[in-house]
């Protein structure tokens, strides 16, 4: 089955094919054809690699999302990173959305009526619904008769107990629908899922660090999602690259009171807080690191709120899962920052927690890097949100 798998953000598309025979694989595969699209003021880059080690760069002009897909979908079956003979073998089209509301409690097959159900989400995820609608359009114009699969980033953090996912504001406002939704629900899905063939067995109580450009905690018990980070938007919780995280919502009553307006208040939080906000160098950690190797003291400033931010909310999912049995990093902070790793583990050494050091360092992928008398286990897992869209349009059609 040839599964091809659309993950569009506010300023990327990337996409990848998978091909899975005739079983899931028991561990993630590499896919056939990768690409990307980074949109850009008035044209966009799009960059395309195959399992064959065949690669192409090129500037789309005009910039045109509809026709940067068009553009992207015939470099499968075109020139040197061709992959199919005809974009009609591809089975199943999985996409990720963004926001699935309080409907969607696992990926579903796109009809008309989830089309509409997703569009009606678009004012609590404006950024992010509407091109996931495109790219579901842009595949029913050149597939129209291809299953398409909506995967939901919301949809895993569904079982939050009542208590975790209402705010304490009158309760109208609940039932207008603001409440907590959790976003990035299919990685910390992914990581429970390899977590748990990696260790054979599901842990009891698990903590997934998604920790990315975006970034979110989960708490995971016995398999199910019981606490996280994100709230009603991908605004709350820990502090992020771009991103305040929580901060007292007074602060917005002054500054509105000073005059801000929606627009720059939407800047403020979501653009230019976070690492890159405190440090003024970046939102990248690795701009950070060496701000701070050459002296910089906002930027060891930024890394510190940055760490005191992830042990807090460390803490709040700890105790909503009474203890700890295992946890994980992912996302490209959690992936590549043995710094980021040490200083969440240190804080939780009063569990008896101990990292193997050397491991830690050692660019672990997809495994155990506590120490060998831990009773804490601490794994590394790659980020592979698209495998984890393919796998879902792999059971769906299974079903
Ligand atoms: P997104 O959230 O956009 O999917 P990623 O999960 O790929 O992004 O994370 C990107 C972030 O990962 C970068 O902004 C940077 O902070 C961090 N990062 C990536 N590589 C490294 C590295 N080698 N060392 C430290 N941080 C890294």
């Amino acid at each position: 089955m040839k599964i091809l798998v659309l993950n569009a953000g506010s300023s990327t598309q990337k996409s990848c094919l998978y091909e899975i025979l005739n079983a899931l694989p028991d561990t993630p595969p590499k896919p056939l054809w990768e690409a990307k699209i980074d949109w850009m003021q008035d044209a966009a880059m799009l960059s395309v690699t195959t399992q064959q080690g065949t690669s192409l760069e090129e500037q789309i002009l005009g910039g045109e999302r509809q026709e940067g897909i068009g553009r992207m979908l015939a470099t499968l079956y075109q020139g040197e990173t061709q992959v199919l003979s005809d974009l009609q073998e591809i089975d199943a089209v999985g996409h990720r959305i963004v926001h699935g509301g309080e409907k969607y409690r696992e990926a579903v097959r796109v009809t008309p009526e989830v089309v509409e159900a997703i569009a009606s989400l678009i004012p609590l995820a404006p950024e992010h619904n509407p091109v996931n609608l495109e790219g579901i359009d842009a595949i029913s114009k050149v597939l129209p008769d291809v299953m398409q699969v909506a995967v939901f980033d919301t949809a895993f953090h569904a079982t939050l107990p009542p208590a975790a996912a209402v705010y304490p504001i009158p309760y109208s406002f609940y039932e207008q629908g603001i409440r907590r939704y959790g976003f990035h629900g299919i990685n910390h899905q992914y990581c429970r899922d390899r977590v748990a063939a990696l260790q054979n067995r599901l842990p009891h109580r698990l903590i997934t660090c998604h920790l990315g450009n975006g970034a979110s905690l989960a708490a995971i018990r016995d398999g199910t999602c019981i606490d996280t980070t994100m709230g009603f938007t991908p605004l709350e919780g820990l502090m992020m690259g771009s991103r305040s995280g929580s901060i007292d919502p007074g602060i917005l009553i002054h500054l509105l009171r000073q005059g801000y307006d929606v627009e720059r208040l939407n800047r403020l939080l979501n653009k230019e807080s976070g690492l890159k906000g405190l440090s003024g160098v970046g939102n990248d950690l690795r701009q950070i690191n060496r701000a701070i190797a050459s002296g910089s003291d906002r930027a060891q400033l930024a890394l510190e709120v940055y760490l005191h931010s992830l042990q807090r909310h460390i803490g709040a999912m700890l105790v909503s899962l009474g203890g700890l049995d295992t946890l994980v990093f992912t996302g490209g902070v959690g992936e590549n920052s043995p710094l980021v790793r040490r200083s969440a583990c240190q804080a939780l050494e009063f569990l008896g927690l101990q990292l193997n050091e050397a491991e830690n360092e050692a660019r672990p992928i997809d495994r155990d890097i506590a120490s060998a008398e831990s009773p804490v286990r601490v794994f590394v897992i790659r980020a592979r949100e698209d495998w984890a869209i393919a796998q879902e349009c792999w059971k769906i059609n299974d079903e």
